[in-house]
């Protein structure tokens, strides 16, 4: 039972309880959420990037578009793969950065699969 409550004492340190990313995304992003690593696809024209949900980084595709291709040289913060989450339709998707992902998943509870 100590041995249980130091570990969780020292779980809660390890968090930064104040991390600007931290905006209630367990409402919908909740223990168990099963996230695959893939690259970014563009859905279409008008929906042609998405933000992390934690850091709000930009993904984008660079096969969409020469100019999607260029963009992404141009500008070496925008990524083109990350952790998204596993779901059945493409809108309903969920896109997560490697960094933020990494900070996260187990304060979060989240799940990897690599199907
Ligand atoms: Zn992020």
């Amino acid at each position: 039972m100590v041995m249980v409550m130091v570990m969780v004492m020292v779980m809660v340190m390890a968090m930064d309880l104040g991390d600007w990313r931290r905006l209630g995304q367990e409402r919908y992003l909740p223990v168990g959420t099963v996230f695959v690593q893939r690259d970014y696809r563009a859905l279409e024209e008008n929906w042609e990037h998405d933000h992390c949900e934690m850091c709000s980084a930009k993904f984008m595709d660079p096969h969409f578009s020469n100019a999607h291709a260029q963009f992404i040289a141009d500008h070496t913060d925008v990524l083109t793969a990350g952790m998204v989450t596993q779901v059945n339709e493409r809108r309903l998707e969920r896109w997560v950065c490697h960094p933020c992902f990494d900070d996260f998943a187990t304060e979060f509870g989240w799940l990897i699969t690599t199907s």
